[in-house]
């Protein structure tokens, strides 16, 4: 599918358009327009249902227990210290000195490794260039010790290749010149901006982004205001800002997107199986909305590639048009203490949870009913990890506008159709599952008189109390049908002269192209069947 087809449709029909366009548009951010926000909302619904509002049973069939939040975008920046994002959160950028641009160092930020014998290889990685050789230390100190003294060729290269001498060119992807490119230098990624009339270092604040941090720093809040009891989980919808250095291929890497993401509480102990539960759920949820599974790529990361935190991520991936490589939809990281921990350590503040049902279910046996006085006669610690521990967190982190762009790459189907004469014609059709189609179904009226748009508008007023749903009477129906085609309504109701004589209307199937005759009463019913489809 070529990506330029699907990026004129979304602009054509009013999914996608540039931001604030009659000024020339804004690098990195994008509107939703009629169509699109109706699509990136049912996704987000659709989230909010299946996985806060009625998840699937845990991994022991028990119910499980979610709760919503909707946090501040700006935070005490105190937050983001406590996060490690004020630190770290940067990318490795160069310049080039040629035409000025700025890039991500992305994919090869390496060094050659020059053994004595004259052979050559690679370690490459993305990160800073110290970053890259603390992650290969281990293996640099192994060569060094089989192969005596070997050259790191002298120093990180970005944006190169190989050539035949097995050197790396330095060229700037965007004027092609060679050796203009600067030493990668990290780039901290968060918006800044100043809370209060004066902007000095005092007032500084951040736009957040992510939205996790709100959630783990609400989680005393939510533990003693709701009568949750882990393990549980916490969810929130929201925007986040990140200031990426290339933003790129279309709304895919954007400056400011939505997140949909959860974080579950729960016993270390059972925390691998926690992680195996979101991590399945969440890679079953994109097929369940129509993404097919071959282009569906859930990617265990290596030991290598893991936050120095994590016990284990894995990303689903999907295949997008843009790329050979697929790229990451989500990522469903076990986090491990790491950052109940952080906000302890900054905040002060205990952050560790009481079990009191599992100590008062073992309370046989003991002399004392207190926890307090059970800690001074100095049991193991694996005996209080029974009842009180930091949680460990299962962390599902997805993107709504990525996912809506998969989604738009999906759909996107191009056919031949037979036309009123039976010759084959080209139509254009988004495929969308019903749940996510913008519009659920099209009321038509076949003609505009005979009392065909009174029938067909009373159908639309008590269809639109449950639906998103469209009336159109302008012209030939046919072409009424392809542009519900092109934005992807799954159903189009006729109302025709039979209609009139026994309230029978027609309904027609996007995919299928099939139309069947059924009772206007049963409209309704036919929506809802798809939807649950
Ligand atoms: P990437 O490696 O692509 O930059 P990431 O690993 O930094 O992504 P996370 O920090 O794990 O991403 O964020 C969780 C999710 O948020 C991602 O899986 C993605 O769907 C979404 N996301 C992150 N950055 C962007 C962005 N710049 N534009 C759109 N969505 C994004």
């Amino acid at each position: 599918m070529d990506m330029e087809k699907l990026v004129a449709l979304c602009r054509r029909r009013g999914f996608i358009f540039q931001s604030s366009e009659i000024y020339g548009g804004i690098n990195g951010f994008w509107d939703y327009g009629p169509l699109g926000c109706e699509l990136k909302k049912n996704i987000k619904d659709a989230w909010w249902q299946d996985m806060v509002r009625n998840p699937p049973p845990g991994p022991d069939g028990q119910e499980i227990t979610m709760v919503g939040l909707d946090c501040a975008q700006i935070m005490n920046p105190k937050v983001w210290e406590a996060s490690g994002h004020v630190g770290g959160f940067s990318d490795p950028m160069v310049d080039c000195k040629a035409c000025r641009g700025r890039f991500r160092a992305d994919h090869l930020l390496s060094f050659t490794i020059i053994f004595p014998n004259g052979e050559k290889t690679l370690i490459s990685g993305l990160g800073s260039p110290q970053q890259i050789l603390e992650l290969n230390a281990k293996k640099l100190e192994r060569w060094q010790k089989a192969n005596g003294v070997i050259d790191v060729w002298p120093k990180p290269i970005a944006f190169g290749d190989l050539n035949e001498e097995g050197r790396m060119k330095f060229r700037c992807p965007t004027c092609d010149e060679e050796g203009m490119l600067t030493e990668p230098r990290a780039f901290n990624l968060m918006f800044e901006s100043h809370a209060g009339a004066i902007k000095d270092d005092a007032n500084k604040v951040y736009l957040r982004p992510e939205t996790a941090q709100g959630m783990f720093v609400n989680f005393k809040n939510v533990l003693d205001s709701s009568r949750v009891k882990l393990p549980f989980g916490m969810a929130q919808i929201g925007k986040a800002f990140r200031n990426e250095i290339n933003p790129r291929n279309y709304t895919f890497r954007s400056r400011e997107f939505e997140q949909m993401e959860i974080e579950f509480f729960c016993h270390p102990s059972e925390s691998m199986k926690w992680y195996e539960y979101w991590r399945d759920l969440r890679k079953k949820w994109y097929s369940t909305l129509g993404i097919k599974s071959g282009n569906l790529k859930p990617r265990e990361q290596g030991k290598e590639e893991l936050a120095h935190y994590s016990i284990g991520t894995t990303d689903i991936e999907y295949m997008f048009p843009f790329s050979e490589e697929p790229q990451e939809l989500e990522g469903v990281a076990h986090r491990g203490a790491f950052d109940l921990n952080a906000h302890m350590k900054h905040s002060g503040k205990d952050l560790s949870y009481f079990d009191e049902e599992a100590w008062s279910k073992d309370a046989a046996g003991r002399k004392t009913n207190s926890f307090k006085e059970w800690l001074k006669g100095n049991p193991a610690a694996e005996e209080i990890e029974k009842y009180q521990y930091v949680p460990h967190v299962i962390e599902p982190s997805a993107g709504a506008d990525r996912f809506t762009l998969a989604v738009l790459c999906e759909a996107y189907t191009e056919d031949k159709q037979p036309d009123s004469k039976g010759n084959l014609e080209e139509r254009l059709v988004m495929k969308f599952h019903p749940r996510l189609a913008p519009v659920k179904a099209a009321i038509l009226p076949l003609v505009k008189k005979d009392g065909m748009p009174e029938k067909a508008e009373k159908l639309y007023r008590e269809l639109k109390q449950c639906f998103k749903v469209e009336y159109d009477d302008s012209g030939a129906v046919g072409r009424r049908y392809r542009r519900q085609d092109e934005i992807g309504t799954p159903f189009c109701i006729t109302i025709d002269g039979e209609t009139l004589q026994n309230d029978s209307v027609t309904i027609r199937d996007r995919d299928t192209l099939q139309q069947r005759r059924i009772p206007i009463t049963e409209v309704e019913a036919e929506i809802r069947k798809a939807l649950r489809s």
